[in-house]
């Protein structure tokens, strides 16, 4: 299976506590991750020069799942970009939003909405539940997971009610949050999973990657329809007679 990882290298993540939580840089953390179990991996790192350009039409054809990290350089990416991969999507290919990609140009283009959230940075605790244990993401993860320290992200989140909410937050603040959902958009899936802020080591946590893994797995395409050929009806079998009804 072949995945397209979209991550940003911002200067958070140059700083002293991003470069103690990810020292090989987040994108090439989890980018190995996903290697080692078998993925082909094409990793694409937007900085404050990208535009999205290097997301070719090419590689979003070949992507069967894309999995997108951004904060800072959301506004940089070309709509045209999310245009595309918003379409892709509808074509079956699989899109998860990491951490801060709630507010990525695709990912709202897929969702139609703000998505807008409250959030405090302050690196509190977060009990991450599964709360629905029968669903393949929560397939080898424990009932309830710590996280040691993350950014709150809470509710209200701007999202249109998703098809399937496999996971909740809880937050030291008392907030709690939508924090693993699905979306269906066409043929394609959508997946958003909360936690990962960049100065913070959630990645490394084997519980964690194990929802990674099982996300990647999740939003791949059964089948990729791409561009449907129009539709043209046929006449009808046989005749109607509307004085049938009467
Ligand atoms: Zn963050």
């Amino acid at each position: 299976m072949k995945l397209t990882l979209v991550f940003e290298d911002n200067a958070s993540m140059h700083g002293e506590e991003g470069v103690k939580a990810y020292p090989e840089r987040m994108g090439a953390y989890v980018a190995e991750l996903y290697k080692k179990n078998g993925y082909e991996v094409t990793l694409i790192i937007n900085d404050e020069h990208s535009d999205g350009s290097q997301i070719t039409d090419e590689i979003i054809a070949q992507t069967d799942v894309m999995i997108w990290w951004g904060h800072w350089y959301h506004d940089n990416i070309r709509d045209e970009i999310a245009n595309k991969i918003r379409l892709a999507v509808n074509g079956g290919m699989g899109f998860v939003a990491l951490h801060s990609a709630h507010h990525s140009k695709p990912f709202k283009a897929l969702m139609g909405t703000t998505c807008n959230l409250s959030w405090r940075e302050i690196g509190e605790r977060e009990r991450l539940w599964v709360i629905d244990h029968a669903h393949p993401i929560a397939q080898g993860v424990p009932e309830s997971v710590v996280i040691p320290h993350e950014e709150m992200y809470g509710e209200p989140f701007e999202i249109p009610t998703p098809d399937e909410l496999v996971m909740a937050g809880w937050f030291q603040g008392g907030e709690i949050m939508r924090s693993c959902a699905v979306w269906k958009r066409v043929n394609g899936k959508v997946v958003f999973f909360q936690p990962g802020h960049e100065t913070n080591p959630t990645y490394r946590i084997p519980a964690i990657q194990k929802i990674l893994l099982n996300v990647a797995e999740y939003a791949k395409p059964l089948k990729k329809i791409g561009k449907r050929v129009n539709h043209k009806p046929q006449p009808p079998e046989g005749d109607i007679k509307i004085t049938d009804w009467e």
